[in-house]
């Protein structure tokens, strides 16, 4: 099948859509689109697995959505991530004003394969939706996995903070631009699938640690 790519298709089976058609899902698709909405019973389910307050979850991993996510994470395309980003600002309350959405990094080798980070842009399209700082310096992934040879708990749990590493890679690239806070910020984390919740405590204990406060989460789909 043809998708097309373009954001001129349907999310749900890659049909046409007219023009300033909302959200990228036609009306068929859109009666048997699992999307969770802006709810207090999404924030609930959501927020069991997180283990955090939610900002936003995008739709349930099905059948249909599983093809979707697979589109964002390899299709190669940043502007589908980026669209179902505006998406869910539309149907998603903006996290408190002054908060800055950090997507949770790839590794740089990872990043240079795919030619972006999906995350990074789902987070793109919340803060241009949301009207929020977009803040990917602010957590980079130093190493590509964890090391699996830790044997307790505890252990294991420092090999994945490991992983991570807070603020900016050089204080220049920071300077350069506008002046921003580099420590101290009020931090969403934006990923692209919520399944257990690990990889939000690591990078949150990693930001926190730095001085930061993590305040919640954002996820496009939840297992
Ligand atoms: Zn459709």
């Amino acid at each position: 099948m043809n998708w097309g790519w373009g954001l001129g298709r349907c999310w749900g089976c890659g049909d046409a859509l007219v023009p300033n058609e909302v959200a990228g899902i036609c009306p068929p698709c859109r009666w048997v689109w699992p999307t969770l909405p802006d709810h207090e019973a999404s924030r609930i389910l959501a927020r069991e697995r997180a283990g955090c307050e939610v900002f936003g979850v995008g739709f349930r991993l099905r059948n249909g959505t599983h093809d979707v996510l697979h589109r964002v994470k390899y299709g190669g395309f940043p502007r589908e991530g980026r669209a179902l980003g505006q998406w869910m600002a539309q149907g998603w309350r903006a996290p408190p004003p002054g908060s800055v959405l950090v997507p949770v990094p790839l590794h740089w080798r990872r990043r240079w394969r795919r030619g972006f980070n999906p995350p990074e842009a789902v987070a793109e399209g919340l803060a241009t939706g949301w009207g929020r700082e977009l803040r990917p310096d602010l957590l980079r992934r130093v190493r590509h996995r964890a090391s699996l040879t830790a044997s307790t708990r505890a252990a294991r749990l420092d090999a994945l903070t490991d992983m991570y590493v807070a603020g900016p890679k050089n204080r220049r690239n920071v300077a350069s631009g506008p002046p921003r806070d580099v420590w101290g910020c009020e931090v969403v984390l934006v990923d692209d699938v919520l399944t257990t919740g690990a990889t939000f405590r690591v990078c949150q204990s990693v930001l926190e640690a730095a001085g930061h406060r993590v305040v919640g989460g954002v996820w496009l789909a939840m297992a």
